[in-house]
């Protein structure tokens, strides 16, 4: 595109994305590229009409953006759109839709064979031209009701009726507390009222939380802005963070997150091929019941799940990071082989598993670690779904797993030669493997089923103390991802049967066979950083749920 001069956008998914892309752009044009820039949602508005403007006067090309692009900002006439990854229908001609107004424009659409739902477009192409996903918004939540409710309250004063006329069953139960929280009172006229302005409290997606402002240690300037919730991800005390200026990737190193002032102090930093990556925690805690637990049975006699929709906190730590060195190093890229994507001496030509030729890839090496005392925290409240099963099944499933392990060991006679894919079968217990898994397929297919991304939910695994009545100890949980929940998890327990099904079918069409992969399996926000998986058991716990009698 560049080469032909013609004018036009790519949308990538994420940020990160859109940086590596730039980087990679300018690195091979000998470190700096004039015509392209980057948008995001981090830079400030100044920058943003800057940017926009450099491209209405043809300064810029091309700009590399991510969905912050998408709908409300005016742009000149471009020749084409570059779509890098699949992120819904909806977004997908939303974004098609910025070129070729006048003249005839061009679409390009580049799946990512990493992912699970790029595949299944990219192999279906008719299905783009398909109807836009269905949307799912949930209003009811006890705490989105509970403001939206003193909001009402507040401009005018609510009788009774009114309450359930305009927030539903379950409102009573939200006026009840909010009258305890003395947040509402009775007027003599018997209609609710609310002193203030709780507007300000009310947004519709997104946490509440503080901006922090990234600042440039040398001249003072405000680089860009961001909300406290991705600073204590991305721009933490002793962070790597990317940015980019004038065609060049700037490597910035975070030297403090001063959370008084809202600051985050950058430096540049000397070397480009360092980077950081956040090590995360999760702890969930329900606090109320939104609906009443749920049977599901299983084509195991008397084995069951129990699910239970709650209304909860998850509270996100990050402990500390990681600095990693970028190499590029001769890498096995054989899926099937015990060393893939493990980058090898830089001599090595053939690889010592598969005797394949090693390709020259582009890795990571881990080189310190660091803690953060007391770590970052932020909370978020969610509907979260929890997936308990009772005794009957744990052991079926304990049993399963012998069977899949004896399998492994009948193929891979060696130990050493068995794939790291298949290896956790050995180490993690038999229900945090299936239950994992589980959750990890389920989420997948959420793209295919709603207008919501997998990254709008989140899973997380975790052992209690002890069996609780006839319920295992393990127990997962699968909820939003954002806080006040965005209705994602609640269309998969309403939906549930339909998300076994394409859960099912996206696991046994994908063609890495038993191992698992991106598209089929791992999850880049997964809390577990992706151990304790396996493909066979979380598919063998599908084919039960959908085989039931
Ligand atoms: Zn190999
Ligand atoms: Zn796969
Ligand atoms: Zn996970």
């Amino acid at each position: 595109m560049l080469n032909f001069d013609l004018k036009g956008l790519v949308f990538v998914n994420s940020r990160q994305t859109a940086k590596h892309i730039f980087s990679l752009l300018s690195y091979h044009h000998g470190g700096y590229i004039s015509s392209v820039d980057l948008f995001y949602g981090s830079l400030r508005s100044e920058q943003r009409k800057e940017r926009i403007e450099q491209l209405s006067n043809c300064e810029t090309k091309i700009l590399i953006t991510t969905n912050c692009l998408e709908a409300g900002i005016d742009l000149p006439e471009l020749d084409f759109v570059v779509l890098r990854g699949f992120s819904s229908l909806n977004s997908f001609w939303q974004r098609g839709g910025r070129c070729g107004r006048k003249s005839p424009g061009l679409i390009i659409f580049i799946p990512d064979s990493n992912n699970h739902i790029d595949y299944y477009y990219a192999t279906q192409p008719q299905r783009l031209l398909s109807p836009v996903e269905k949307v799912k918004i949930q209003p009811n939540y006890p705490s989105i009701l509970s403001r939206h409710l003193l909001c009402a309250a507040a401009e005018g004063g609510l009788n009774s009726d009114e309450v359930t006329q305009y927030f539903g069953d379950k409102s009573d139960l939200v006026t009840a507390e909010l009258l305890k929280q003395k947040q509402l009172s009775w007027s003599l006229g018997k209609r609710l009222w609310k002193r203030g302005y709780p507007h300000k409290y009310v947004s519709l997606r997104g946490i509440q939380d503080e901006t922090i402002s990234l600042i440039d240690v040398k001249t003072s300037k405000i680089l860009e802005e961001m909300s406290l919730y991705i600073a204590h991800k991305e721009c933490h005390t002793g962070a790597i963070y990317l940015t980019a200026s004038e065609g060049k990737t700037n490597v910035w190193r975070c030297k403090e997150l001063d959370l008084k002032q809202n600051k985050a102090f950058l430096e540049l930093e000397n070397s480009s091929d360092k980077r950081t990556k956040p090590d995360v925690q999760l702890a969930v805690e329900p606090l109320s019941k939104l609906e009443d637990p749920s049977i599901v049975k299983t084509a195991i006699p008397n084995g069951n799940l129990r699910l239970i929709f709650y209304w909860g906190k998850v509270k996100r730590q990050v402990m500390g990071f990681k600095e990693l060195q970028l190499v590029y190093a001769p890498t096995c890229i054989n899926r099937n082989c015990s060393h893939y994507q493990i980058p090898k001496a830089s001599q090595m030509t053939k690889c010592p598993g598969c005797g394949w030729t090693l390709k020259q890839r582009l890795n990571t090496q881990e080189i310190a670690k660091f803690e953060f005392k007391p770590p970052l925290e932020t909370t978020i409240e969610v509907p979260l779904l929890r997936i308990e099963v009772n005794e009957t099944l744990a052991t079926a499933i304990t049993n399963k797993a012998q069977e899949i392990k004896k399998a492994i060991l009948k193929t891979y006679h060696n130990p050493d030669d068995i794939p790291h894919q298949l290896s956790p079968t050995f180490s993690y217990e038999p229900v945090h493997l299936a239950l994992h898994s589980l959750c990890h397929l389920l989420t997948k297919t959420v793209p295919l089923l709603f207008l919501a991304s997998h990254q709008d939910l989140s899973s997380y695994t975790e052992q209690r103390p002890a069996n609780i009545g006839t319920s295992h100890r393990t127990i997962a949980y699968i909820f939003d991802s954002v806080h006040e929940g965005c209705g994602t998890t609640e269309a998969l327990v309403n939906d549930w049967d339909n998300c076994v099904e394409k859960a099912l079918e996206l696991a046994t069409n994908c063609d890495c066979g038993d191992m698992g992969c991106p598209r089929c399996l791992t999850e880049i926000g997964c809390p577990e950083s992706n151990d304790g998986l396996s493909k066979l058991l979380g598919m063998w716990l599908l084919e039960q749920i959908a085989n039931s009698p």
